[in-house]
């Protein structure tokens, strides 16, 4: 299950698609150009982008390129949707930075099988199987948590919070994100409640020394990392 967002000027093709992600257990977000996209990426970081390649001002090729050279944007996936099937532009595509590519008409099962791929190439540690960075280890079957092979306790806000984080490393999210990721788009929580979860998970995980790995990035919000 992830988040995609899809960017695609043309209602069918969009209703189409959203359908059929639905339907196979993901959640999906709507843009109608770059510039939608852009605005729907700094409320929330999807887990994978389909983005059309023939969009209303900037084309999706060019909003690729861009994608990837933001540092903080650039790990999400994209997969090109377009009309153009030659071998010279699947080679453009893929070189903008599209980690795959799907020809349009495309059957709605093509594509679920292309996202569920492209997202198990990426996303190797997602979903049940337990996460490990230095040392911390996080297991999202069973919702244990330990340290050096000392159990850790903590909070089920906390717990959300540190697989979301470990299942991200190394990225910047500012409270907004986290609150969109962690929390859900819907629910009305205060920016200033994420500074409390934080502050609480790095209390957990002080006594096995890993409290370090939740790092403030001073005007920009929080990031987990080994580094
Ligand atoms: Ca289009």
């Amino acid at each position: 299950m992830a988040t995609v967002l899809l960017v695609e000027d043309e209602a069918g093709i969009r209703e189409m698609v959203a359908m059929a992600l639905e339907r196979a257990g993901h959640r999906v977000r709507h843009a109608e150009s770059a510039e939608d996209a852009d605005a729907a990426i700094r409320l929330s970081l999807p887990d994978l982008i389909l983005l059309d390649w023939m969009l209303p001002g900037e084309s999706g090729i060019d909003f690729a390129r861009r994608l990837k050279r933001d540092n903080n944007r650039r790990d999400i996936p994209i997969i090109l949707l377009t009309a153009r099937g030659e071998e010279a532009d699947r080679i453009r595509g893929l070189d903008a930075g599209a980690d795959d590519y799907v020809p349009k008409p495309f059957s709605p099962r093509e594509l679920v099988a292309r996202v569920k791929a492209v997202l198990r190439r990426v996303q190797p540690t997602s979903g049940d199987v337990p996460i490990e960075i230095r040392g911390l280890m996080l297991d999202p079957a069973s919702h244990r948590v330990t340290g050096n092979d000392e159990k850790v306790v903590m909070g089920p806000t906390e717990f959300r919070l540190l697989h979301f984080f470990m299942t991200h490393p190394d990225r910047v999210f500012n409270r907004a994100q986290l609150l969109d990721n962690v929390w859900g788009a819907n629910v009305y929580v205060e920016e200033r409640t994420v500074d409390v979860h934080v502050r609480r998970l790095r209390k957990a995980l002080a006594p096995t020394g890993h409290d370090d790995l939740v790092q403030t990035v001073r005007g920009a919000g929080y990031r987990f990392s080994a580094d």
